[in-house]
């Protein structure tokens, strides 16, 4: 023994237990069944290993003497009506062994429902996975792609898109909606930007998730979000972030005007952004046409990311480029001026940059950045209104989640349908809950 390691002292039950468990002809199968896994009502059996294609236990279940069928429609206990023949139902396996319950269903003569099949509590009977089986798929499914949990477990895709498809129905019906103050809404496109979806989160300081999944971004779409929350919880909204799409705008302004509306700076830097890259593309084309020396040319990561984020290398390109009077870097330099705009306290000061921003921006000829400058002006309250919800709301939230979103989708190879899709987007950000389990399998 270790000198110094405490002892482990066994109590008398569970000494017990560990004889119970190994038997006398060592651990049983059935035995370990029992312990992480019992089934009230029902008893397993026979424990055969069959040599298909590939290895595979099966183990018997059969009903507990005496005991009476319930009723899968009603629940109720009823008398009996007959037997199905014996199907198997896959459960977890075990040393890359496929392990089925093999069980021949009871129908019931229910008083109140007619003829049903028998509930059983190892999972629904339409479904040839067992509940624990699919949650196990489901959990690896937040660690790997649908793809490669198919792969490890010797399954396919389709039974891993089920199992998650099951985790997700569970979770959302059984998810608490109370307390929701600040919800952030986004859009996403997918499919080479043919479709968009509107993701709604929560980003409260102490509960951030995906909270809704719609088609589309129309207003429409955000208007059954309200519908989906509900009026009471409506009004219990007191932030919402958005982006300056104007139908979002509508709908929050007619369904939640009593709330502080933010246009939040994930979506403000973004236009920004998108319109040097627009200066740009326009003035290396302009320069390539004019026989000019394309300095511009990969130029792009330079003038997009902030400047303590580039590299050794990129670092002195930066600077050489600066040095030129170029559309680019004068529009660069607008933007990274406006990063001060961020740091202000108050709302009024922050207001008196903002004109000034927009004034100097609106005479630098530069006109995609005219048109933010527009844009701005224009949404003016609502750019202000980020200094009012400050500390309440966490800033990097919406951002956080458009990145997870974005890289789901890449990852998502197989998600042909917008259904696929959404199960795999509430799957990984929906925060959901998962039902209370004897045993880990996993
Ligand atoms: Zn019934």
């Amino acid at each position: 023994m270790i000198r110094g390691a405490p002892r482990a002292r066994l109590r008398a039950v569970d000494v017990l237990k560990a004889q119970r468990l190994t038997g006398r002809n060592g651990v049983q199968l059935k035995s370990i069944l029992n312990r992480v896994q019992k089934q009230p009502g029902f008893v397993y059996g026979q424990v055969r290993l069959v040599e298909n294609v590939r290895l595979e236990l099966e183990i018997e279940v059969r009903p507990r003497v005496r005991s009476r069928a319930c009723c899968s429609g009603c629940g109720r206990k009823g008398p009996g009506y007959d037997r199905l023949p014996a199907r198997r139902f896959e459960f977890v396996p075990l040393w890359g062994i496929a392990v089925y319950l093999v069980y021949a269903l009871r129908r019931v003569n229910c008083r109140q429902c007619g003829v049903r099949v028998e509930a059983v509590p190892w999972g629904s009977g339409k479904r040839r996975l067992t509940d624990t089986y699919a949650w196990f798929l489901a959990r690896w499914a937040k660690r790997l792609s649908w793809t490669e949990v198919a792969a490890a477990f010797h399954t396919s895709w389709e039974k891993v898109y089920r199992a998650v498809e099951m985790a997700v129905e569970w979770g959302r019906a059984h998810q608490s909606l109370a307390g929701i103050e600040a919800i952030g809404i986004d859009e996403i496109q997918w499919q080479r930007g043919h479709r968009y979806l509107t993701l709604v989160y929560q980003i409260d300081e102490g509960c951030r998730r995906l909270l809704w999944i719609g088609q589309e971004r129309r207003v429409k779409t955000l208007l059954r979000f309200f519908r989906w929350l509900g009026k009471e919880r409506s009004k219990g909204l007191r932030f919402i972030c958005s982006d300056m799409w104007q139908p979002y705008l509508k709908v929050i302004a007619k369904k939640a005007g009593h709330a502080v509306h933010v246009l939040d700076r994930f979506h403000i830097m973004s236009i920004l952004s998108k319109a040097i890259d627009e200066v740009r593309a326009q003035e290396v084309k302009a320069l390539k046409e004019d026989g000019y020396e394309p300095h511009l040319k990969h130029a792009r990561w330079l003038l997009l990311k902030r400047p303590e984020n580039l590299t050794e290398k990129q670092e002195p390109r930066l600077a050489d480029l600066l040095r030129y009077n170029l559309r680019s870097v004068r529009a660069y330099l607008l933007k990274e001026d406006f990063q001060f705009f961020w740091e202000y306290r108050s709302p009024y000061w922050a207001g008196q940059f903002l004109d000034r921003w927009c004034t100097r921006t609106l005479r630098s000829r530069l006109e995609p950045m005219q048109k933010v400058a527009r844009t701005l002006r224009g949404h003016r309250p609502l750019i202000l209104n980020w200094f009012r919800a400050r500390g309440a709301i966490s800033s990097a939230a919406v951002e956080g989640f458009n990145n997870k979103a974005k890289l789901t989708m890449r990852k998502a190879y197989g998600f042909r349908t917008d259904r696929a899709m959404q199960v795999a987007l509430y799957h990984t950000l929906g925060a959901l809950p998962e039902p209370a389990a004897t045993h880990e399998f996993c």
